[in-house]
């Protein structure tokens, strides 16, 4: 593993921190330093420039109207966007941009590039993602929506759950079964469907933060065009696994940064509270930052893989596990060192929603933001149970689970 990048990639760094100094306001401290009726409108704004500069969408070729980066363009980019809190779009283009845009490229019809690519890049179409169900989480092929095709429209029965930003989103792209008599993992097909329709019903769902994120989505006769479906019918669990690359991946050396940022400020909290003299204070803040620099070690190591060409594996799984679990256990030590003070906060009405990388303080209400939105990571992107049912079984060549029941 080589943890140095080269001069070349040092001089595109200086650019991007360049745009950056010329760009972001004087004294900028992130999004969430904002005045709350500030912060939309900033971010409308950002993306609108980030299109421009053609850094909306760094991993989408040129042709899309993407960056074209190359992989190490893209690390630049995210870990100086990362290092000073700057917005990389809105909500919906987590799903829009980083995880659908990918999927078109790689598995639509020329027609959908065409279509679809640049309505994400304006923002017309925002995009959220219906997979999961009340009885579909973990064992997501058991799902149960279904599509028939009534002429030249799919028609749409059934309910989604947990659908992140579908409030803010105009378009959903949901898994059906469009095959009743084939085996689980056969008969699912990748639809795309407008949101704004009577056959849709979407519901909030306001989680422990006191914040509405996500939703329920209830499909009662929804219709979309026939040609609304990435791959062919039926073919859509090998589409929903790219996808769920896309979702896992591709964040190896960032998220490392935003977790040293929050164990950093979690040292902070110690002195600030005149604890780090004390030795149990002190043996927990160093298991905290061992494991970070071990997060950051690995992050370089799948980038150095990925340079040299090999497909990202379980390295995603692990990423996921560790991150997650560090982010939360730092919050809870936060808390612990905050004491009273935060206490006082846990029980107070409404809480913001934080972004992990949410440039932050040390003042006890932040921490206990971040508490609240530290307990979903091990939840998000398939359980860490899940990871290690992967890691398990595709790395250590573990026993495979019982399939049903047993
Ligand atoms: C903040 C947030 C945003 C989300 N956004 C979206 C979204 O936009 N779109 C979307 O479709 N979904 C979304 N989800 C849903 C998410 O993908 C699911 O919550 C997740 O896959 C787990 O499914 P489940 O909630 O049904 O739990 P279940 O699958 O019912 O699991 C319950 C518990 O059992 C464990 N478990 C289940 N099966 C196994 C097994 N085989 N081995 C070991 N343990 C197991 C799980 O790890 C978990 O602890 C979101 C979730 C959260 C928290």
């Amino acid at each position: 593993m080589d943890p140095s990048y080269d001069e070349s990639t040092e001089a595109y760094r200086q650019s991007i921190k360049q745009f950056l100094a010329t760009n972001l306001p004087r004294s900028w401290q992130g999004l969430q330093a904002l005045a709350p009726d500030q912060r939309g409108p900033f971010a409308e704004r950002w993306r609108a420039l980030l299109a421009e500069h053609r850094l909306l969408a760094p991993s989408w070729p040129a042709e899309y109207g993407g960056g074209g980066l190359s992989l190490i363009e893209q690390v630049i980019v995210h870990e100086e966007f990362t290092k000073v809190g700057a917005p990389t779009g809105v909500p919906t283009d987590v799903l829009s941009i980083n995880m659908l845009g990918p999927t078109i490229i790689l598995c639509g019809t020329p027609e959908q590039k065409q279509h679809y690519l640049p309505r994400i890049l304006s923002g017309e179409d925002r995009w959220c993602q219906g997979y999961s169900e009340p009885d579909a989480g973990s064992d997501l092929a058991g799902l149960k929506t279904r599509a028939e095709l009534d002429g030249d429209e799919w028609v749409i029965n059934g309910q989604k759950i947990w659908t992140s930003h579908t409030h803010l989103a105009n378009w959903i792209f949901v898994l059906c079964r469009t095959d009743q008599s084939a085996t689980k993992h056969k008969g699912i097909s990748f639809l795309l469907c407008p949101l704004d329709q009577p056959g849709i019903d979407v519901r909030p769902i306001v989680n422990a933060a006191g914040s509405h994120e996500f939703n329920e989505v209830f499909f009662t006769d929804a219709r979309t065009a026939a040609a609304n479906i990435i791959g062919e019918p039926n073919e859509g669990w090998r589409i929903t696994n790219q996808l769920l690359a896309y979702e896992r991946g591709g964040d190896s050396t960032t998220i490392p940064l935003v977790v040293q940022a929050i164990v950093d400020r979690v040292i902070e909290t110690a002195r600030e509270h005149g604890r780090l003299a004390d030795p149990v204070v002190r043996q927990r803040l160093t298991l905290l930052q061992a494991r970070a620099s071990t997060l950051h070690a690995s992050g370089l190591r799948t980038l150095t893989n990925a340079l040299s060409g090999q497909p990202l594996g379980a390295e995603s799984s692990l990423s996921k596990i560790h991150w997650t679990e560090l982010y939360q256990d730092a919050t809870i030590a936060a808390i612990e060192l905050c004491g009273a003070d935060a206490a006082a906060h846990l029980s107070a009405a409404t809480h913001v929603p934080l972004p992990p990388d949410a440039m932050g303080t040390t003042a006890a209400v932040e921490w206990v933001n971040h508490l609240l939105c530290a307990r979903p990571a091990s939840i998000y992107s398939g359980s860490n149970e899940i990871q290690r049912n992967i890691i398990g079984e595709r790395v250590l060549g573990l026993p495979r689970e019982p399939q049903g029941r047993v």
